[in-house]
């Protein structure tokens, strides 16, 4: 076996060793490669089971978690997706592989038009990133089928649930950002929504407003 194949199979191999089991989850993230995602120092560490850094001081999630959300999301083909904090947009790449469409904002501009570059040199046409503070979600293209947030909130932010159709999910971290944060997965039904506490987890802290370069 060539050293690519041997890193892949070992990608793979810790990603269902930490719960990732949806067929569909494994083969968008077989499909997807991390290392473009992913530019300065730390290429060589691209096919490694850990959170690395990435521009404006935010970090690249580790594959697993990336694993076990999107699985978390129960995504069909047909779905729209908000995602909030495009970061390095390995996560929207993923999720662009499962629905229909992706939306992806990010308050650093700078992370969005390194994120676009990459969408446009993979061929990802399902994707539009946009500049904006995400939670305030986007108004303009709600209701989502499903929303991702990527950065921990004390609480899941209102707007975001206001933009949730019925039968949606919402997945997100929260709880204070220097201590341990919960993922959760929130599902809207018609009567009111309904929360599940995953696993512990921790996340850069979800800011109000644009960053500096934006
Ligand atoms: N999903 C990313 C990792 C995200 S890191 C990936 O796959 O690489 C969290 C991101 O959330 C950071 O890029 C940060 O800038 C962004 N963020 C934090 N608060 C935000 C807000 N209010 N609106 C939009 N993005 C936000």
């Amino acid at each position: 076996m060539n050293e690519e194949a041997e890193r892949k199979m070992q990608f793979l191999y810790a990603l269902r060793s930490k719960g990732v089991t949806d067929h569909a989850v494994l083969s968008a993230m077989e499909k997807i490669d991390r290392g473009p995602f992913i530019r300065g120092y730390f290429t060589d560490r691209a096919y490694d089971d850990m959170p690395l850094p990435i521009a404006c001081g935010q970090t690249i999630s580790q594959p697993s978690v990336v694993g076990l959300m999107t699985q978390a999301l129960k995504l069909s083909s047909r779905d729209k997706v908000l995602e909030v904090g495009t970061g390095s947009g390995y996560q929207a790449a993923i999720l662009s592989c499962l629905v229909r469409r992706v939306y992806t904002v990010d308050r650093h501009m700078r992370l969005v038009r390194e994120a676009r570059m990459v969408f446009d040199q993979l061929g990802l046409t399902n994707i539009t990133a946009f500049t904006a503070d995400g939670s305030h979600g986007l108004p303009d293209q709600a209701p989502f089928d499903r929303i991702l947030v990527t950065a921990a909130a004390e609480d899941p932010p209102g707007p975001l649930l206001a933009q949730l159709k019925i039968g949606g999910i919402m997945v997100l971290p929260v709880g204070q950002s220097d201590t341990v944060q919960s993922l959760i997965r929130v599902t809207r039904h018609e009567t009111g929504y309904e929360y599940d506490e995953m696993r512990p987890v921790r996340f850069v802290p979800l800011v109000e407003g644009l960053g500096k370069d934006s």
